[in-house]
């Protein structure tokens, strides 16, 4: 069996210390590969040198939401002169967030159509992360020409009618431990639903620990497979097919070797 995580922060201060022993133990899981998500100009160059480090580790560059309102002059040169490191494979993680607010709306909404515009010029899919922001994110994404392009809303927990304007925009969601929580239920549907071709996993570590490792802290790579378990289950598929559709969706979504 070989899962793929597609979304984790390895480079987070939960993770970035014992990154040998969270590979390993992914590894042991079934989990072949991680793409560690850069989060602002720094921890993007982090990423990069961590996914230059390893042959199982690729990486996504781009400023969090929650960022938006510390980017400094300089931040985005900083980003597009990773562009062209062969361990990057996304652009992102990227967006609005209006449930936490952490930056303050006007801002995000700067450094989203900044890299918006810089990100259209490039090759790569993009990595969404929306929050109570839909309309807003969908506008931005329109409005830049990403119809169409590989985008993917991570950690999606939206509702049925946003999933569906998403794949009506030509776009895709994927999955965090979110989906296996017993509150889930609107989530469950769609995620039992989700066409095949289009089914990817992750686990947003070091947050969100899925069921039965909710307790667990900090979240990690290999629980990735408790995901994809249940998957299977809601599905009513085997894990193993599970894995090979996801970890295929997942290498032709980022391109990965
Ligand atoms: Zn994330």
């Amino acid at each position: 069996m070989q899962l793929i995580d597609s979304h984790a922060h390895l480079t987070s201060k939960a993770l970035s210390a014992q990154v040998d022993g969270v590979m390993r133990r992914a590894h042991d899981a079934g989990v072949s590969h991680v793409i560690t998500i850069g989060c602002d100009a720094s921890d993007a160059e982090a990423c990069v040198r961590l996914a230059n480090s390893r042959s199982d580790v690729y990486c996504s560059i781009g400023v969090h939401p929650h960022e938006a309102g510390k980017v400094a002059d300089g931040d985005m040169d900083r980003l597009a002169r990773l562009t062209d490191d062969a361990s990057v494979v996304a652009i992102g993680e990227l967006g609005l967030d209006y449930h936490y607010d952490f930056s303050d709306r006007a801002s995000q909404m700067k450094v989203l159509d900044l890299q918006l515009s810089w990100a259209a010029k490039l090759d790569y899919p993009l990595v969404v992360h929306c929050r109570e922001a839909y309309d807003d994110t969908e506008a931005a994404l329109v409005e830049h020409g990403f119809e169409d392009r590989p985008v993917v809303f991570h950690c999606f927990t939206g509702t049925e009618d946003e999933a569906r304007r998403i794949a009506s925009n030509g776009w895709r969601i994927s999955f965090t431990g979110i989906v296996t929580f017993k509150n889930s239920t609107e989530l469950q549907a769609i995620a039992r639903a989700y066409p095949d071709e289009h089914l990817m996993l992750e686990t947003d570590s070091p947050y969100l620990s899925p069921t039965p490792v909710r307790h667990v802290r900090p979240n990690e790579p290999a629980h990735v497979a408790h995901t994809a378990q249940f998957l299977a289950k809601l599905r009513g598929v085997s894990i193993e097919e599970l894995a090979a559709l996801t970890s295929a969706n997942t290498r032709a979504f980022f391109g990965l070797p």
